[in-house]
């Protein structure tokens, strides 16, 4: 397996020859850094828009390079992705997540739950569910603290074995959301074709309520829709107050973005659940 991996490594590395130095750099060091543990999650608080508590938190990674500095997962995810690496990668991910959960739940932290971005290539390797499912006993974590976003623009949406996927992770107890609502070529009928609990609005349409009449709409309108199908919304890209008003106006039920925080080291974030209630 790990010859295989190099073979798809050196392939993708001579696709590079018209890409920039630093995509060739972090493509070399990939494997490197995973071995050598590089990565580091970030997580962005979700608020109930009601009553402004942290109810849950979404981990982002991070790419702590030796020569880059703080690398952005915009900048390796496809590289991930392209070499068959986003597996392990992903493993370590869910690892952190669930052990970082352990953590705060022998400290007497809130309760929160941690939603996880799960790359296609992950549902598609045979055992995906099963691992996810070790992984949880490993550090005795609950499904129910976990929620997975999947957005669409990865995932081949006829694939039989995805929504076979999706199915078991939510017997499970694991929550699954559709990120990036609305951006993608065929939102309406993944709703159609996957059991869901939930979507992410996108920021390209948040950025604009209530200020131009579109996307004014288009948000209001899925809102209802999504409630309709007995989904729940969560709007991401929040920055304005204008926007969260709107927002809870309309029955959004969880508001993240600037407004509230960036994404924060653990230990930021640790200070910020303490508090509990943002304003
Ligand atoms: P995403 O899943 O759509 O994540 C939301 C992105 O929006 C994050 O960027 C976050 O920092 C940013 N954001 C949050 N609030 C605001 C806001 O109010 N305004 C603006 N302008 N931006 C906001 P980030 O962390 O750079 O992540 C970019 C993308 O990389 C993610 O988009 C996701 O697709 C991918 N990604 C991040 N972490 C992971 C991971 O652990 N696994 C996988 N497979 N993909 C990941
Ligand atoms: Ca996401
Ligand atoms: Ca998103
Ligand atoms: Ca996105």
């Amino acid at each position: 397996a790990k010859e295989r991996g190099n073979n798809t490594l050196q392939a993708y590395l001579s696709t590079l020859t018209a890409g920039t130095y630093k995509e060739f750099s972090l493509a070399n060091d990939f494997r490197k850094a995973l071995q050598n543990e590089e990565f580091v999650l970030y997580y962005q608080p979700r608020l109930d828009t009601i009553t402004r508590k942290i109810v849950a938190a979404e981990a982002l990674i991070r790419w702590e390079h030796d020569d880059w500095g703080l690398v952005s997962p915009v900048e390796f995810i496809h590289i991930a992705e392209e070499t068959g690496l986003i597996v392990p990668l992903g493993n370590w991910i869910l690892k952190t997540v669930c052990r970082q959960i352990h953590t705060w739940s022998k400290s007497g932290m809130a309760d929160i739950r941690v939603s996880v971005n799960i790359s296609a290539k992950q549902f598609l390797v045979d055992d995906f569910v099963d691992s996810v499912w070790s992984i949880l006993r490993e550090f005795d974590v609950k499904p129910e603290r976990i929620e997975f976003e999947i957005t669409e623009t990865t995932i081949i949406p006829n694939d039989s074995a995805i929504v076979e996927s999706i199915r078991r992770l939510r017997q499970m107890g694991i929550a699954i959301y559709f990120d990036d609502f609305g951006t993608g070529y065929s939102s309406l009928s993944w709703l159609q074709r996957f059991e869901l609990d939930g979507i992410k609005l996108d920021k390209s349409f948040v950025t604009h309520v209530p200020v131009r009449w579109a996307p004014t709409q288009i948000v209001s309108s899925v809102i209802r829709l999504a409630h309709s199908l007995n989904l729940t919304v969560v709007a991401e890209g929040v920055e304005a107050n204008g926007q969260f008003a709107f927002l809870k106006d309309e029955k959004c039920e969880q508001v993240q973005g600037f407004l509230f925080s960036r994404p924060l080291p653990v230990e930021k974030f640790e200070e910020l659940l303490d508090v509990g209630v943002l304003h």
